[in-house]
C-alpha cells in the first residue's frame, strides 16, 4: 500500500506516519527528515536546500523530487511506503504520477491554523535521530532527552514563530491545492486531528482500512 500524508506543518503527520508504519510494517519516507540529514552531512542537495528550509520556504521541486525518486527505489519500499511531507506542490504530485507510482490513499490530517501555532511552539526534535516530541502533548520521559536514542532534543530553527507563519502561508498557497488534485482521483480522506494523539491514530487507521 502506497500512502500519502497531507497536512499543515505541525498537524501531526509524522506521528501518524509512525502509527501506520507499525500497523502495516511499511517504511515512512519523510522528505523533511531526509533534507535535514542532507544539510547536516553537507551534501550537494543539502547545500541547495538549507536557506529555503531556514526561512520556511519550499525547497525547489527538482531537488526534492530527485531525493524522493532515489529513496522509493530502495528495497524496503517494494511492499509500499508512507510519504510524509511529499508531495507538497502540484508539480511534485505530477512527478510522482509520471514515475508510475500508484497512490492508494491520501490522508489529510486537518488541524486549524491557531492550533498549529500552539503546537509548533512546543515542538522539540532529537538532533541525533530526528524523532519529534511536544512539551505538552508528547513529552520525552526525561526532559530534553530523546526516548529513542538518548540524543538531545532541541527547538527546530524553522519552528520560530515568524517562520511558522511563513510555513503556514506556503502550505495554504502551494500544498493545499493538492487536496483538490487527489479528491478528483477519489483518493482523499480527511482525518480531524484530535487533542489526544491516540484518538487521531484510531481515526487514521480506520481511514486506511475503509
Ligand atoms: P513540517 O513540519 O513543515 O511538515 P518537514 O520536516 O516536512 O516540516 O519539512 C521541513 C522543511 O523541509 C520544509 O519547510 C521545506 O523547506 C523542506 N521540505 C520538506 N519536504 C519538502 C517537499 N516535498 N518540497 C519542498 N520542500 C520540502
Ligand atoms: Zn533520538
Amino acid at each position: 500500500m502506497n500512502l500519502i500524508l497531507l497536512g499543515a506543518p505541525g498537524a501531526g503527520k509524522g506521528t501518524q506516519a509512525e502509527v501506520i508504519c507499525k500497523a502495516l510494517n511499511i517504511p515512512t519516507i519523510s522528505t523533511g527528515n531526509m533534507l535535514r540529514e542532507a544539510v547536516k552531512n553537507g551534501t550537494k542537495s543539502g547545500l541547495e536546500a538549507k536557506s529555503f528550509m531556514d526561512s520556511g520556504k519550499l525547497v525547489p521541486d527538482e531537488v526534492v523530487i530527485g531525493i524522493l525518486k532515489d529513496r522509493i527505489a530502495e528495497d524496503d519500499c517494494k511492499n509500499g511506503f508512507i510519504l510524509d511531507g511529499f508531495p507538497r506542490t502540484v508539480p511534485q504530485a505530477e512527478a510522482l504520477d509520471n514515475m508510475g507510482v500508484t497512490i492508494d490513499k491520501v490522508i489529510e490530517i486537518y488541524v486549524p491554523d491557531e492550533k498549529i501555532k500552539q503546537r509548533l511552539s512546543g515542538r522539540r526534535v532529537c538532533e541525533r535521530c530526528g524523532n519529534s516530541y511536544h512539551v505538552d502533548f508528547k513529552p520525552t520521559k526525561v526532559e530534553g532527552v530523546c526516548d529513542a536514542c538518548g540524543g538531545k532534543t532541541v527547538i527546530r530553527k524553522d519552528d520560530e514563530p515568524e517562520t511558522v507563519n511563513n510555513r503556514l502561508a506556503v502550505y495554504h498557497e502551494q500544498t493545499a491545492p493538492l487536496k483538490g488534485y487527489y479528491e478528483k482521483q477519489g483518493k482523499l480522506v480527511t482525518v480531524e486531528g484530535q487533542e489526544e494523539v491516540s484518538e487521531t491514530s484510531k481515526l487514521t487507521l480506520a481511514a486506511i482500512e475503509a
